[in-house]
């Protein structure tokens, strides 16, 4: 008998373990239940649980064991586009597990693992403080915690993976856990950085920063201008201090009309920045990109939570490919390399190509650090568009692939685990040991490839597990 009837005939007793919502493939609302938030991915597991909480988690651990099934977490599928095929999968969603606890007195916040981004930086906020997010308010928190997490605040504070004190797990063998320096030290440190391939995380405690306001926001530039403006960026990002985190960025923004009119359909060059610090002093940081003359200037002092807004990602699920690698440096030439391909008067499909500032505390060892101690590349770019269309999708692809071949003279040595978007295996994204100790703790904790994880980890002792 196929796994997929073997577990219709045994779905009832799945679904009376479930306080969540259970579907199988071929019920009414599987189609919904498996649409992940990149519309792009076509996901089909043989079922999905929505947990309501961590003992749901470990009911149906315990469930695709007894089947001999896998499971694949997922928040909310953001990250959708490197999972391993899903035969003879649940998919086990966290999404209504969202509920989030600040401790204000410990500068700590407890999350649940289905909880996104906005659901804690807003709260964090109102008690003026502010937590290592990302670029987009609906990114899963743990998702994004899992492959490392660089945010605004990265060059003060470093990979938001290296601020987690603490994880609730569920092994592989449906054992809730926590994981902390004191207790299963291999899986706390996994979960840092190393991707999900060892657990599924039902919570996270994280460091939260005392940041109530900073100084933030972008200069737009008409596309014309990407030369100049990308090679006066470059060379202003070797003067700045940890405290300012920024982007240099091509941008061409679909005629949508939820975007401003001023906006709508135009192609710009934009440097976006955070500095944790005063307007007066941010203003003569950002004085010599300033007087270039942007033609649409936003920075002013904006409450951390605001934050989620600057890098205007798609607040709604959108089909979308793209792909990206870090750069150990990136020379003139490198600038020069990443106009060439999608600045002005090139016809790319490409919406966004985006040049990270990277170093500060991220190039420092964390103390204690997890998967991703420190990251030994100065630069990361990610180059992404959208795909409505299977034509469009293969475009985008090559195109996010051409761009990254552009530049690979300056790749560093392994990609970042959050914008490699292609399939593959996680030693593609990660420092060599850190693949190794993982594999190692693979062997240990899930030997049958029980989870599957964007970026699998292939366990160092045993072969991988046939998937009927
Ligand atoms: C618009 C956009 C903006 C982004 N901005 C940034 C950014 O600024 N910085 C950055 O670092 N990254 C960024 N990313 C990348 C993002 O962090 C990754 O795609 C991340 O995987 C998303 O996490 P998620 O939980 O939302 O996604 P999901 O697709 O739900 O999860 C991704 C993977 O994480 C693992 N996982 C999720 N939940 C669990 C769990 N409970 N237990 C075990 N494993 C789990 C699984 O392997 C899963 O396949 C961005 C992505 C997008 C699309």
């Amino acid at each position: 008998m196929s796994t997929s009837n073997a577990l219709k005939r045994n779905a009832g007793s799945l679904r009376a373990a479930i306080t969540g919502d259970v579907w199988v493939r071929g019920d009414d609302g599987y189609d919904e239940a498996r649409r992940a938030w990149n519309l792009t991915t076509d996901q089909r597991p043989d079922a999905v649980v929505f947990a309501e909480s961590a003992a749901d988690v470990v009911r149906a651990v315990r469930f695709a064991r007894s089947q001999e099934m896998r499971i694949a977490p997922q928040g909310t599928g953001h990250g959708s586009e490197p999972l391993e095929s899903l035969q003879g999968t649940i998919l086990l969603r966290t999404s209504r597990m969202r509920g989030v606890e600040i401790d204000h007195a410990s500068l700590t916040a407890r999350v649940q693992a289905g909880a996104q981004w906005q659901d804690v930086t807003v709260l964090a906020g109102d008690y003026g403080l502010a937590a290592l997010a990302g670029t987009s308010p609906d990114v899963g928190v743990t998702g994004y915690i899992l492959g490392g997490g660089l945010g605004w605040m990265a060059r003060r504070y470093g990979l938001a993976a290296n601020s987690v004190t603490a994880a609730q797990v569920v092994t592989p063998d449906g054992r809730l856990v926590r994981a902390d320096a004191g207790h299963e030290p291999d899986v706390f440190w996994a979960v840092r950085g190393g991707g999900g391939s060892v657990g599924v995380v039902t919570a996270l405690d994280m460091v939260l920063y005392p940041v109530s306001e900073l100084y933030a926001g972008a200069l737009f530039f008409p596309i014309d201008r990407s030369s100049e403006v990308l090679h006066a960026w470059r060379e202003w990002t070797d003067t700045v201090p940890d405290e300012v985190t920024s982007v240099g960025r091509l941008l061409r923004l679909p005629s949508f009309p939820e975007i401003p009119a001023e906006l709508r359909g135009r192609a710009f060059v934009l440097v976006e920045a955070a500095y944790l610090g005063d307007a007066y002093t941010g203003a003569k940081l950002l004085q010599p990109l300033r007087q270039l003359g942007p033609e649409i200037d936003t920075f002013a002092t904006i409450p951390a939570s605001a934050l989620r807004q600057l890098h205007m990602d798609p607040d709604q699920p959108v089909p979308n490919q793209g792909d990206g690698a870090f750069l150990a440096d990136a020379p003139a030439a490198a600038i020069d390399a990443v106009v060439a391909m999608a600045g002005p008067g090139t016809d790319t499909p490409l919406v966004s190509v985006e040049i990270r500032h990277l170093g500060g505390a991220l190039a420092r060892p964390a103390p204690g650090g997890g998967a991703q101690p420190k990251i030994d590349a100065k630069y990361l770019i990610f180059g992404g568009g959208l795909t409505p269309t299977l034509e469009l999708a293969g475009a985008v692809r090559a195109q996010a692939r051409a761009l990254k071949d552009a530049v690979s003279v300056w790749h560093a040595s392994y990609d970042y685990y959050n914008f490699m978007e292609t399939p593959g295996s996680a030693d593609a994204v990660l420092p060599r040991a850190s693949y190794r100790r993982l594999q190692s703790i693979k062997a240990t904790y899930d030997p049958d490839q029980v989870i599957v994880s964007a970026h699998p980890v292939w366990p160092s002792r045993r072969p991988m597990r046939e998937v009927a």
